[in-house]
This record gives structure tokens, sequence and C-alpha cells, in this order.
């Protein structure tokens, strides 16, 4: 029997909204992450199972990247497990996603790039607006993370930062930072049951001891 490998007929197997719940990732562990350790043959082999994982529909949203108005391409998302306590981050595994959903989970990566002049505020205000929407419509409603979500409110809403920021409290969307203040410089990655810091440098480094191995039990 032959078997298909044409998947444009098949539909998505799988539509997880929730995905745009996840945080952002904290500041320090920029740069500090799966790709950047393991390098790029295992970045492409991961990603690249992604797509396939849902026939190149995007994960969160079930949607065609050529139906996305920005760019019609799916991208790959690691996604991670955040203890703001502990201030460690765990890697869980990699989703594709297109254009807009990713953008709305890196909606503090797209501000930025729109106050550099980069972006223009409409395509933010439009990845913002169709993203709480898409959680809106879950049964019972979905949220998402509290910094996306005072950004949502500052630009689609327009309310003064500290009215979001209260906002997303009376939700309870509290800022962890507001309430642990975890140690900032010294955020922790997991990635396979290693743990990775960043050395005085700036290089990140796996705990004496403690060797990854590639590919690993993920
Ligand atoms: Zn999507
Ligand atoms: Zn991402």
């Amino acid at each position: 029997m032959a078997i298909s490998l044409d998947f444009s007929s098949q539909g998505p197997k799988f539509v997880r909204p929730e995905i745009l719940q996840h945080p952002q990732i904290p500041g320090p562990l920029s740069g500090m992450n799966p790709r950047t350790i393991f390098g790029k043959t295992w970045w492409d082999n991961t990603r690249r199972a992604a797509y396939r994982a849902n026939h190149f529909y995007c994960h969160a949203c079930g949607g065609a990247p050529d139906d996305d108005p920005y760019k019609s391409k799916l991208e790959a998302h690691e996604c991670y497990e955040v203890d703001w306590k502990t201030s460690t981050a765990t890697y869980l595994k990699t989703a594709a996603l297109c254009y807009r959903c990713h953008s709305f989970i890196h909606a503090g990566r797209l501000r930025m790039l729109v106050e550099r002049g980069h972006k223009k505020a409409t395509e933010l205000v439009a990845v913002l607006r169709r993203g709480y929407d898409l959680l809106q419509a879950q049964d019972p409603p979905l949220y998402p993370f509290w910094r996306t979500y005072v950004i949502y409110l500052e630009y689609v809403e327009k309310v003064m930062p500290r009215v979001a920021v209260s906002r997303a409290r009376d939700l309870r969307l509290v800022d962890p930072f507001s309430t642990i203040h975890p140690p900032d410089d010294h955020w922790t990655l997991v990635v396979y049951g290693v743990t990775y810091r960043r050395d005085k440098s700036g290089n990140v480094k796996a705990k004496a001891g403690n060797l990854p191995t590639l590919g690993g039990n993920g």
C-alpha cells in the first residue's frame, strides 16, 4: 500500500489554544535555550518533527501558515514550565506555530520591535486582538500570561500601564516578579534533566558532573 506524504488534504490533527497562555521567558534566559546548547542539527530535526506532528498546521490555532497575512511560514517555539520561586525554566518540547500565534506569545519582543520602528503598531494590535479573542472563545474562557495581557490592555484597550497591571491583578494574573523577587541574574535552565547556568563571563555551562546527552529522553 502506498503511503501518501501529501498532508494538504488532511487538516490539523489537533488544536491547542492553551499554548497561547505560555509565559514570556524571563530576560536573563534570553539566548539560553536548547537550540543554542545543542546546535543547528538538533534544532532542525526537532522543529521539522514539530511541523510534521500536526500536518504542517499551527499547534495553537490549527491554521495553515499560508493564511497568515504577515508571514506564511511555520515557526518553532520552545515550550517551558517556568517556576518563578526557584527561577527555573524547564524545557518541555517544541511546538510549531503560525507567525501570529508565535508573536502573541512573544508580545514583549514584538512591542520592542514596534518601539524601535521595525514593525508597525497595527500589526501588534492585530496579533494581540486575535490571540486574545482565540483564548476568550474557549469554554471556559482563557487568559494570556499576565505580561501579555498587560501589553494587550495597553495597546488594544489603551489603558495606562498602571491600570493595565491592576486589571491583570484583579483577574489574579499576578506579576510573579512583583511578588517573588527572584534572583534575576541566576536563572537556571533544565533540558532533558540537565541543569544549565551562565558562568561569570556569560557562557552557558552544564552543571559539573551533570553532562548533557544529545537527544536525551525527551
Ligand atoms: Zn496559529
Ligand atoms: Zn517562541
